[in-house]
């Protein structure tokens, strides 16, 4: 809902003025809708010359009955009848509002706590001393979990001691109301801090709900004077149609990593200055090593360190996180020092999601998805043992869920750091090594293949691609070369999906592995034996190393499923939106359809 009254004080008319050859209001109708984010876009306005202007541009507008006081009582009137479940409000007379700042104000509702919020809105870090004493500026502290606790035109918190670390925080004027919420602050009279702040949304908590924060760094235009006008419309005219800080991903990369045949002896001194007081560092390590005395011996334990074993048998569960974590804070009394992951694509995400979880309420299935965590994880190391997958530097976590296969993806999911060592991977048998190395392989094909791509996951990509096709398919590496040059490739595969995405093979590989079982490597390489439609280069390089290699991959693995299975199989695969929207655009919809997906899943 856009709520639009014709007479701004401060810039009378504003909305109609001309931005680019449009006005503003329908500006921000176009860029609000553009977003496709939500089901229905309304402005909500006093005036019949903007309901005449949004009905003119084929948008929909709805006649306030009412005068009201604030845009909030203005889209409450508005749905008042409607059967809405959350209800956005966007500033009329912001016409470059960004999909971003939107997506996260909705996200919070997909988050574990959705239950308590009332609504949500965001907030933008600020520094400058000048901007946090500023009263038009709104400030707004918040609790742990980024539940507001109030707001104020004043600098809050009173910064008494200057050397205390503090981030100020700034309101905008973003939010999506559960409809009960927007509905009980039009009813409800307005109390006396509101009143003597001038600030709606304190009318909120002096009523007792709960608004979740998110934070958002975004940069918008508010057209709130003339002046700012003739800078959208600059802006505008330069083609930089959104001028946000952050319209380009900010990555997380691996801080700390060392190469190296034999780098595993340096593992306890590189852990050193990490260890607390007391606090025992967690090895979590693949059950393959457990007779492995010399392994065993180099990691060097330490006071009450302790070393779990990890079955790779199965994937990563998030009920086996729950229980790792549940374990170590029944054991300790502190908080561990870190967790040090030594084994495959398995136990690198399930240490990767053990680390997140000690300090994250909740089970580990509660963060499943996009940007859901909101705590720093504890410090955490990952040791690959089997080279591929690039789970060592990506910023997810793959999990088998009870309703879903899905990472957890988040800036906390990231190792602190990573030690290479390919010495480690020379007992990998042959298929697995096959299975995993292709896995990097065809995370080249996916990332330089798709639409997501720029040359900042391009030159990663091509790096890994080559050397791939140098590993699978000359005869000239010794093994020694073969096992530094397949580490290296996970690497840089994983660094070229990290600010990219995968494609078809792997939202349909995730289909076979939740209804079937099958694990990452080898249902990647039954899905992409069939690929050749969507990767032709790929598949058919693919198929040259898989005869090289002499692999034989099982077939008709789909033919005995109940149509619930196949259901069920395409539903997963099509849930992975970000994959299919990387690997055939943003109307991947029109591209592809449950019965092709059939037809793909029987010919496996
Ligand atoms: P894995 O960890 O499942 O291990 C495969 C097999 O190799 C296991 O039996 C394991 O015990 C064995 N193994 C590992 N190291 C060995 C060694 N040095 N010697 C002998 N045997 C060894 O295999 P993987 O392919 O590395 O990982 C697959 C997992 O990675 C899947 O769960 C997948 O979802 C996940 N994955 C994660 C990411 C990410 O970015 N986080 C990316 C791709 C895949
Ligand atoms: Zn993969």
């Amino acid at each position: 809902m856009i709520p639009a009254r014709y007479g701004a004080t401060r810039f009378p008319g504003k909305l109609m003025q001309d931005l680019g050859g449009k006005p503003v209001i329908v500006r921000t109708y176009e860029a609000t809708k553009d977003t496709r984010l939500f089901d229905e876009v309304y402005v909500v306005t006093d005036s019949e010359l903007i309901f005449k202007e949004i009905e003119l541009n084929g948008g929909k507008a709805i006649m306030s009955i009412k005068e009201h006081d604030c845009g909030t009582d203005r889209i409450a009137e508005a749905v008042e009848d409607m059967d809405v479940d959350i209800v956005v409000n966007v500033q009329g007379d912001e016409p470059f509002t960004s999909k971003s700042g939107l997506k996260q104000v909705l996200s919070v509702f997909d988050g574990p706590d959705a239950d308590k919020i009332d609504l949500a809105s965001l907030m933008t870090e600020i520094y400058d001393w000048k901007e946090i004493s500023d009263p038009n500026s709104v400030k707004v502290i918040v609790d742990k979990e980024n539940f507001a606790l109030y707001f104020s035109r004043s600098p809050i918190p009173y910064p008494r001691d200057k050397n205390a670390a503090v981030q100020y925080y700034k309101h905008k004027g973003i939010y999506a109301f559960r409809k009960k919420a927007l509905l009980d602050f039009y009813r409800l009279p307005m109390r006396p801090m509101e009143a003597v702040e001038k600030i709606e949304c304190i009318r909120f908590l002096e009523y007792g709900k709960n608004i979740k924060m998110a934070i958002s760094n975004i940069q918008s235009i508010e057209i709130d004077t003339p002046d700012d006008l003739i800078r959208a419309n600059k802006v505008l005219k330069d083609g930089n149609n959104i001028v946000v800080n952050n319209q380009y991903r900010n990555f997380p990369m691996v801080p700390k990593v060392v190469y190296g045949r034999g780098s595993f002896d340096q593992l306890s001194s590189i852990l050193a200055p990490q260890r607390k007081d007391k606090a025992p560092f967690i090895y979590l390590v693949d059950d393959v090593f457990k007779d492995n005395a010399d392994i065993i011996d180099r990691m060097n334990l330490r006071f009450n360190d302790k070393l779990i074993f990890v079955s790779a048998e199965e994937e990563p569960k998030t009920e086996q996180v729950d229980t790792i974590v549940k374990n170590i804070k029944g054991e300790f009394t502190y908080s561990p020092s870190g967790i040090i992951g030594v084994g495959g694509g398995s136990v690198l995400d399930l240490s990767k999601a053990v680390s997140i979880m000690l300090t994250n309420k909740g089970s580990a299935a509660d963060y499943q998805g996009w940007d859901l965590v909101n705590t720093k994880s504890i410090y955490h190391v990952g040791v690959p043992t089997i080279s591929g997958t690039g789970a060592e530097v990506s910023r997810t976590t793959v999990l088998m869920g009870p309703e879903k296969k899905l990472g957890i993806n988040s800036d906390f999911t990231t190792f602190d750091q990573v030690l290479l060592d390919p010495d480690l991977t020379a007992s990998v048998p042959k298929d697995q090594w096959f299975y995993t190395g292709m896995d990097c392989f065809i995370h080249c094909v996916e990332s330089l293949n798709g639409t997501f791509l720029n040359e900042f996951s391009k030159s990663y990509g091509e790096k890994a691609y080559d050397l791939c096709k140098e590993i699978f398919l000359s005869d000239n590496l010794s093994e020694v070369e073969s096992r530094g040059k397949l580490m290296m490739a996970s690497w840089h595969g994983g660094m070229s999906i990290a600010y990219s995405q995968v494609g078809v093979a792997h939202a349909m590989s995730y289909g076979l592995s939740y209804v079937l079982g099958i694990k990452h490597g080898i249902g990647n390489c039954i899905v992409f034996d069939h690929l050749e439609e969507y990767y032709p280069e790929g598949v058919r390089i693919f198929k040259e190393m898989k005869d090289y290699h002499n692999i034989k991959l099982p077939q008709g693995i789909c033919n005995n499923l109940t149509e619930y299975q196949m259901n069920t199989m395409i539903d997963i695969a099509l849930s992975l939106v970000p994959l299919w929207e990387n690997a055939l655009g943003d109307d991947w919809k029109s591209k592809i359809t449950r019965d092709k997906l059939q037809d793909l899943y029987l010919k496996m």
